[in-house]
Protein backbone atom coordinates (compact mmCIF):
# COMPACT_ATOMS: atom_id res chain seq x y z
CA UNK A 1 0.00 0.00 0.00
CA UNK A 2 0.97 3.43 -0.80
CA UNK A 3 2.64 5.28 2.05
CA UNK A 4 0.60 8.37 3.33
CA UNK A 5 0.83 10.88 6.05
CA UNK A 6 -2.18 10.55 8.30
CA UNK A 7 -2.06 13.54 11.04
CA UNK A 8 -3.91 12.40 14.58
CA UNK A 9 -6.09 15.61 14.41
CA UNK A 10 -6.65 18.57 11.70
CA UNK A 11 -8.01 21.40 12.67
CA UNK A 12 -8.14 23.64 9.70
CA UNK A 13 -11.71 24.52 7.93
CA UNK A 14 -11.18 23.80 4.86
CA UNK A 15 -14.69 22.75 3.48
CA UNK A 16 -15.25 25.98 1.67
CA UNK A 17 -19.08 26.23 2.65
CA UNK A 18 -18.15 25.51 6.32
CA UNK A 19 -15.96 28.32 5.92
CA UNK A 20 -18.03 30.67 4.63
CA UNK A 21 -20.77 29.88 7.28
CA UNK A 22 -18.63 30.37 10.22
CA UNK A 23 -17.19 33.79 9.22
CA UNK A 24 -20.60 35.06 8.06
CA UNK A 25 -21.66 33.90 11.98
CA UNK A 26 -18.74 36.08 12.53
CA UNK A 27 -19.38 38.98 10.81
CA UNK A 28 -23.20 38.92 12.35
CA UNK A 29 -21.85 39.35 15.89
CA UNK A 30 -19.07 42.18 14.26
CA UNK A 31 -22.35 44.10 13.36
CA UNK A 32 -24.02 44.32 16.25
CA UNK A 33 -21.29 44.08 18.70
CA UNK A 34 -22.48 42.50 21.82
CA UNK A 35 -19.48 40.34 22.00
CA UNK A 36 -20.07 38.90 25.44
CA UNK A 37 -22.57 36.56 26.28
CA UNK A 38 -24.44 38.71 23.32
CA UNK A 39 -27.90 36.95 21.56
CA UNK A 40 -26.46 34.27 19.76
CA UNK A 41 -25.21 32.95 23.46
CA UNK A 42 -28.76 33.12 24.50
CA UNK A 43 -29.80 31.01 20.97
CA UNK A 44 -26.88 28.35 21.34
CA UNK A 45 -28.16 27.87 25.20
CA UNK A 46 -31.66 27.19 23.77
CA UNK A 47 -30.58 24.51 21.15
CA UNK A 48 -27.46 23.14 23.42
CA UNK A 49 -30.39 22.08 26.18
CA UNK A 50 -32.65 20.62 23.65
CA UNK A 51 -30.24 18.48 22.21
CA UNK A 52 -29.70 16.86 25.55
CA UNK A 53 -33.14 17.17 26.83
CA UNK A 54 -32.27 19.15 29.41
CA UNK A 55 -34.37 22.62 30.68
CA UNK A 56 -31.38 24.53 30.73
CA UNK A 57 -28.35 25.79 28.94
CA UNK A 58 -25.61 27.89 31.07
CA UNK A 59 -22.64 29.06 28.53
CA UNK A 60 -18.80 29.25 30.07
CA UNK A 61 -15.90 30.13 28.80
CA UNK A 62 -14.09 26.11 29.01
CA UNK A 63 -15.52 22.34 30.07
CA UNK A 64 -13.10 23.25 33.28
CA UNK A 65 -15.06 26.23 33.61
CA UNK A 66 -18.34 24.17 33.46
CA UNK A 67 -17.20 21.60 35.92
CA UNK A 68 -15.87 23.92 38.70
CA UNK A 69 -19.12 26.25 38.68
CA UNK A 70 -21.26 23.18 38.32
CA UNK A 71 -19.07 21.66 41.27
CA UNK A 72 -19.46 25.50 42.91
CA UNK A 73 -23.16 25.36 42.29
CA UNK A 74 -24.03 22.41 44.69
CA UNK A 75 -21.94 23.63 47.77
CA UNK A 76 -19.35 21.39 47.55
CA UNK A 77 -16.76 22.56 49.69
CA UNK A 78 -13.30 21.34 52.08
CA UNK A 79 -14.10 18.69 53.95
CA UNK A 80 -16.40 17.20 50.99
CA UNK A 81 -15.41 13.58 48.95
CA UNK A 82 -16.14 13.03 45.64
CA UNK A 83 -15.74 10.63 43.86
CA UNK A 84 -14.85 10.80 40.11
CA UNK A 85 -12.70 8.12 37.64
CA UNK A 86 -9.04 7.71 38.03
CA UNK A 87 -9.09 8.07 33.93
CA UNK A 88 -9.85 11.24 32.47
CA UNK A 89 -8.45 14.94 31.48
CA UNK A 90 -7.08 16.29 34.77
CA UNK A 91 -9.35 18.84 34.56
CA UNK A 92 -11.89 16.69 36.47
CA UNK A 93 -10.15 16.27 39.65
CA UNK A 94 -9.03 20.10 39.22
CA UNK A 95 -12.30 21.44 39.03
CA UNK A 96 -13.07 19.34 42.06
CA UNK A 97 -9.99 19.90 44.12
CA UNK A 98 -10.76 23.79 42.86
CA UNK A 99 -13.39 23.73 45.32
CA UNK A 100 -11.77 22.40 48.11
CA UNK A 101 -13.37 19.43 47.95
CA UNK A 102 -11.36 16.13 47.82
CA UNK A 103 -11.37 13.65 44.57
CA UNK A 104 -11.27 10.24 44.85
CA UNK A 105 -9.99 8.40 42.13
CA UNK A 106 -11.94 4.94 41.38
CA UNK A 107 -10.74 2.11 39.44
CA UNK A 108 -11.89 1.61 35.84
CA UNK A 109 -13.72 -1.17 34.29
CA UNK A 110 -12.29 -2.70 30.57
CA UNK A 111 -13.71 -0.60 28.53
CA UNK A 112 -11.67 2.31 30.70
CA UNK A 113 -15.09 4.08 32.31
CA UNK A 114 -15.39 4.02 35.95
CA UNK A 115 -16.31 0.88 37.38
CA UNK A 116 -19.22 0.86 39.70
CA UNK A 117 -18.37 -1.74 42.03
CA UNK A 118 -15.19 0.22 42.53
CA UNK A 119 -17.17 3.39 43.61
CA UNK A 120 -19.12 1.36 46.00
CA UNK A 121 -15.60 0.19 48.02
CA UNK A 122 -15.12 4.09 48.07
CA UNK A 123 -17.96 5.26 49.44
CA UNK A 124 -17.84 7.02 53.16
CA UNK A 125 -19.75 9.53 55.49
CA UNK A 126 -18.21 12.91 53.84
CA UNK A 127 -18.85 11.04 50.37
CA UNK A 128 -21.19 14.42 48.66
CA UNK A 129 -21.00 13.73 45.32
CA UNK A 130 -20.15 11.31 41.89
CA UNK A 131 -18.58 13.30 39.05
CA UNK A 132 -18.59 10.76 36.23
CA UNK A 133 -16.82 10.71 32.89
CA UNK A 134 -18.34 9.72 29.66
CA UNK A 135 -14.73 8.97 28.76
CA UNK A 136 -13.87 8.65 25.17
CA UNK A 137 -17.00 9.75 23.67
CA UNK A 138 -19.10 6.17 25.63
CA UNK A 139 -21.74 6.40 28.24
CA UNK A 140 -20.26 5.12 31.84
CA UNK A 141 -22.82 2.89 33.12
CA UNK A 142 -25.54 5.08 34.05
CA UNK A 143 -27.69 2.17 35.54
CA UNK A 144 -25.31 1.06 38.12
CA UNK A 145 -24.28 4.64 38.73
CA UNK A 146 -27.41 6.31 39.46
CA UNK A 147 -28.18 3.62 41.50
CA UNK A 148 -25.48 4.17 43.79
CA UNK A 149 -25.55 7.83 43.88
CA UNK A 150 -29.90 7.38 44.53
CA UNK A 151 -29.14 4.94 47.42
CA UNK A 152 -26.58 6.88 48.85
CA UNK A 153 -28.06 9.94 48.32
CA UNK A 154 -24.94 11.98 46.38
CA UNK A 155 -25.59 14.47 43.76
CA UNK A 156 -24.78 12.95 40.55
CA UNK A 157 -23.23 15.02 37.94
CA UNK A 158 -21.76 14.36 34.52
CA UNK A 159 -18.32 15.01 32.83
CA UNK A 160 -20.11 14.89 29.58
CA UNK A 161 -16.98 16.87 27.85
CA UNK A 162 -16.09 13.95 25.37
CA UNK A 163 -19.88 13.07 24.43
CA UNK A 164 -22.00 15.44 22.91
CA UNK A 165 -24.69 13.42 21.51
CA UNK A 166 -23.72 10.04 22.77
CA UNK A 167 -26.35 8.12 23.88
CA UNK A 168 -27.44 4.48 25.79
CA UNK A 169 -31.17 3.12 25.96
CA UNK A 170 -31.78 5.16 28.92
CA UNK A 171 -31.05 8.81 27.57
CA UNK A 172 -28.09 10.86 25.96
CA UNK A 173 -24.87 12.42 27.92
CA UNK A 174 -25.48 15.00 30.38
CA UNK A 175 -29.43 14.02 30.43
CA UNK A 176 -28.47 11.39 33.35
CA UNK A 177 -27.13 13.88 36.70
CA UNK A 178 -28.26 16.91 37.99
CA UNK A 179 -26.20 18.93 36.06
CA UNK A 180 -24.16 17.72 32.86
CA UNK A 181 -20.83 19.97 31.78
CA UNK A 182 -19.38 19.93 28.53
CA UNK A 183 -16.30 21.30 26.56
CA UNK A 184 -16.23 22.82 22.79
CA UNK A 185 -12.81 23.27 22.46
CA UNK A 186 -11.27 22.83 19.50
CA UNK A 187 -10.55 19.24 19.75
CA UNK A 188 -13.63 17.70 20.58
CA UNK A 189 -16.54 16.19 18.80
CA UNK A 190 -18.51 18.97 18.66
CA UNK A 191 -15.94 22.10 18.81
CA UNK A 192 -15.62 25.46 18.79
CA UNK A 193 -12.54 27.53 17.37
CA UNK A 194 -11.45 28.21 20.66
CA UNK A 195 -12.71 27.93 24.18
CA UNK A 196 -16.43 27.31 25.17
CA UNK A 197 -18.00 25.26 27.19
CA UNK A 198 -21.40 24.51 28.43
CA UNK A 199 -23.69 23.20 31.79
CA UNK A 200 -27.14 21.58 31.33
CA UNK A 201 -29.90 21.08 33.94
CA UNK A 202 -33.54 20.94 34.52
CA UNK A 203 -33.86 23.09 37.93
CA UNK A 204 -34.30 26.75 37.86
CA UNK A 205 -32.38 27.53 40.78
CA UNK A 206 -29.31 25.97 39.41
CA UNK A 207 -29.56 27.82 36.29
CA UNK A 208 -29.68 31.13 37.86
CA UNK A 209 -26.67 30.14 40.36
CA UNK A 210 -24.98 29.08 37.55
CA UNK A 211 -25.44 32.38 35.44
CA UNK A 212 -23.90 34.34 38.75
CA UNK A 213 -21.08 32.30 39.00
CA UNK A 214 -20.04 32.67 35.34
CA UNK A 215 -19.96 36.28 36.34
CA UNK A 216 -18.09 36.89 39.78
CA UNK A 217 -21.10 35.80 41.53
CA UNK A 218 -22.62 38.84 40.50
CA UNK A 219 -26.85 39.37 40.29
CA UNK A 220 -28.14 41.82 37.71
CA UNK A 221 -24.14 42.29 37.10
CA UNK A 222 -23.74 44.51 39.79
CA UNK A 223 -24.06 42.73 43.35
CA UNK A 224 -21.46 39.88 44.17
CA UNK A 225 -23.48 37.86 46.27
CA UNK A 226 -21.10 34.51 46.38
CA UNK A 227 -17.67 34.89 45.16
CA UNK A 228 -16.46 33.46 42.02
CA UNK A 229 -14.52 34.31 38.65
CA UNK A 230 -15.48 34.95 35.31
CA UNK A 231 -16.28 32.60 32.61
CA UNK A 232 -18.24 34.23 30.29
CA UNK A 233 -18.60 32.53 27.19
CA UNK A 234 -17.74 34.90 23.53
CA UNK A 235 -20.11 35.18 21.63
CA UNK A 236 -18.33 34.73 18.19
CA UNK A 237 -18.08 31.52 19.51
CA UNK A 238 -21.20 30.53 20.12
CA UNK A 239 -21.84 32.19 16.79
CA UNK A 240 -19.86 29.72 15.51
CA UNK A 241 -21.39 26.90 17.19
CA UNK A 242 -24.92 27.49 16.47
CA UNK A 243 -23.73 26.71 12.62
CA UNK A 244 -21.38 23.92 13.15
CA UNK A 245 -25.27 22.66 15.48
CA UNK A 246 -26.39 22.57 12.00
CA UNK A 247 -24.14 19.85 10.99
CA UNK A 248 -23.16 18.48 14.16
CA UNK A 249 -24.93 14.65 13.19
CA UNK A 250 -23.59 14.80 9.90
CA UNK A 251 -20.42 14.68 11.67
CA UNK A 252 -21.00 12.11 14.46
CA UNK A 253 -22.00 9.92 11.67
CA UNK A 254 -19.11 10.36 9.70
CA UNK A 255 -16.82 9.30 12.72
CA UNK A 256 -18.72 6.53 13.48
CA UNK A 257 -18.72 5.11 9.87
CA UNK A 258 -14.72 5.60 10.01
CA UNK A 259 -15.10 3.63 13.41
CA UNK A 260 -17.13 1.11 12.03
CA UNK A 261 -14.53 0.38 9.55
CA UNK A 262 -11.74 0.48 11.98
CA UNK A 263 -13.69 -2.46 14.20
CA UNK A 264 -13.92 -4.43 10.99
CA UNK A 265 -10.31 -3.96 9.92
CA UNK A 266 -8.92 -4.52 13.67
CA UNK A 267 -11.12 -6.96 15.01
CA UNK A 268 -9.76 -9.79 16.70
CA UNK A 269 -6.31 -8.76 16.60
CA UNK A 270 -6.25 -5.54 19.01
CA UNK A 271 -8.87 -4.96 21.90
CA UNK A 272 -11.52 -2.36 19.78
CA UNK A 273 -13.98 -0.19 21.47
CA UNK A 274 -17.18 -1.51 19.78
CA UNK A 275 -20.78 -0.14 20.95
CA UNK A 276 -22.65 -2.37 23.13
CA UNK A 277 -26.25 -2.92 22.32
CA UNK A 278 -28.52 0.34 22.38
CA UNK A 279 -25.63 2.70 22.37
CA UNK A 280 -24.47 5.37 20.65
CA UNK A 281 -20.75 6.46 20.95
CA UNK A 282 -19.18 8.94 19.45
CA UNK A 283 -16.02 8.10 19.41
CA UNK A 284 -14.10 11.47 20.66
CA UNK A 285 -11.17 9.03 20.31
CA UNK A 286 -10.59 5.80 18.47
CA UNK A 287 -8.87 4.19 21.71
CA UNK A 288 -7.44 0.48 21.11
CA UNK A 289 -5.46 -1.93 23.13
CA UNK A 290 -2.83 -3.90 22.91
CA UNK A 291 0.16 -5.20 25.38
CA UNK A 292 3.07 -3.85 22.55
CA UNK A 293 1.40 -0.91 22.36
CA UNK A 294 4.73 1.16 22.40
CA UNK A 295 6.20 -0.94 19.46
CA UNK A 296 3.47 -0.49 17.75
CA UNK A 297 3.26 3.33 18.04
CA UNK A 298 6.87 3.60 16.93
CA UNK A 299 6.15 1.37 13.80
CA UNK A 300 3.13 3.29 12.76
CA UNK A 301 5.11 6.62 13.17
CA UNK A 302 7.59 5.42 10.87
CA UNK A 303 5.22 5.08 8.12
CA UNK A 304 3.77 8.36 8.18
CA UNK A 305 0.53 7.72 10.88
CA UNK A 306 0.40 9.76 14.05
CA UNK A 307 -1.20 7.95 17.38
CA UNK A 308 -1.84 9.53 20.76
CA UNK A 309 -2.17 8.32 24.49
CA UNK A 310 -4.95 9.56 25.94
CA UNK A 311 -3.56 10.59 28.90
CA UNK A 312 -0.35 8.84 29.79
CA UNK A 313 -0.85 10.01 33.35
CA UNK A 314 -3.78 8.73 34.68
CA UNK A 315 -5.66 11.24 37.37
CA UNK A 316 -4.03 10.07 40.77
CA UNK A 317 -0.36 9.64 39.40
CA UNK A 318 0.21 13.53 38.01
CA UNK A 319 2.32 15.77 40.14
CA UNK A 320 0.17 17.31 42.15
CA UNK A 321 -1.96 14.80 43.07
CA UNK A 322 0.26 11.67 43.81
CA UNK A 323 1.43 12.61 47.22
CA UNK A 324 -1.75 12.55 48.85
CA UNK A 325 -3.92 10.87 46.05
CA UNK A 326 -7.00 8.69 47.60
CA UNK A 327 -8.84 5.48 46.01
CA UNK A 328 -8.16 2.68 43.90
CA UNK A 329 -6.92 2.38 40.17
CA UNK A 330 -5.04 -0.82 39.70
CA UNK A 331 -6.81 -1.80 36.81
CA UNK A 332 -6.38 1.68 35.17
CA UNK A 333 -2.79 1.91 35.98
CA UNK A 334 -2.62 -1.80 34.02
CA UNK A 335 -4.61 -0.22 31.20
CA UNK A 336 -3.37 2.74 30.64
CA UNK A 337 -0.07 1.02 29.38
CA UNK A 338 -1.78 -0.71 26.62
CA UNK A 339 -4.07 2.22 25.35
CA UNK A 340 -3.33 4.23 22.22
CA UNK A 341 -5.75 6.40 19.96
CA UNK A 342 -5.62 5.54 16.50
CA UNK A 343 -6.88 8.73 13.83
CA UNK A 344 -10.25 9.41 13.40
CA UNK A 345 -11.47 12.95 12.23
CA UNK A 346 -13.57 14.93 9.43
CA UNK A 347 -10.82 15.52 7.49
CA UNK A 348 -10.18 11.84 6.70
CA UNK A 349 -11.04 9.48 4.20
CA UNK A 350 -12.36 5.72 4.24
CA UNK A 351 -8.99 5.47 2.87
CA UNK A 352 -6.82 6.85 5.28
CA UNK A 353 -8.73 3.89 7.71
CA UNK A 354 -7.45 1.45 5.19
CA UNK A 355 -4.02 2.41 5.15
CA UNK A 356 -3.89 2.78 9.61
CA UNK A 357 -5.60 -0.75 9.25
CA UNK A 358 -3.52 -2.39 7.12
CA UNK A 359 -0.43 -0.91 8.83
CA UNK A 360 -1.49 -1.94 11.98
CA UNK A 361 -2.06 -5.40 10.42
CA UNK A 362 1.31 -5.88 9.06
CA UNK A 363 2.88 -5.13 12.09
CA UNK A 364 0.85 -7.08 14.72
CA UNK A 365 -0.01 -10.04 12.49
CA UNK A 366 2.51 -9.85 9.57
CA UNK A 367 5.34 -10.48 12.09
C1 LIG B 1 -11.70 18.42 27.47
C2 LIG B 1 -12.13 17.89 28.78
C3 LIG B 1 -12.35 18.72 29.89
C4 LIG B 1 -11.98 20.16 29.92
O1 LIG B 1 -12.54 20.93 28.92
P1 LIG B 1 -11.80 22.29 28.48
O2 LIG B 1 -12.84 22.93 27.62
O3 LIG B 1 -10.58 21.91 27.73
O4 LIG B 1 -11.52 23.07 29.69
C5 LIG B 1 -12.85 18.15 31.04
N1 LIG B 1 -13.09 16.83 31.13
C6 LIG B 1 -12.86 16.00 30.11
C7 LIG B 1 -13.19 14.55 30.26
C8 LIG B 1 -12.35 16.49 28.91
O5 LIG B 1 -12.11 15.66 27.89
Amino acid sequence: MQSRKVPFLDLRVTDPSERSDLLAAVDAVLQHGRLVLGPEVEALESRFAAACGRRFAVGVNSGTDALFLALKALGLQAGDEVITTSMSWIATANAIAMTGATPIFADVADDLNIDPASVSRLLGPRTKALLVVHFNGRLCNTEALQELARSHRLLFVEDAAQAFAASNAAGKAGSFGIMGCFSMNPMKVFAALGEAGMIVTDEPALRDRLSALRYNGTVNREDCHVISLNARLDTIQAAMLLRRMDRVEEAIEYRRSLARRYHAGLRGLVAIPEERPGCRDVFYTYTIRTPQRDQLIAALAERGIETRVRHPLIMPEHTAYRPSARGEWANARRLVKEIVSLPIHGAMGADDVDYVVHCVRDYLAGR
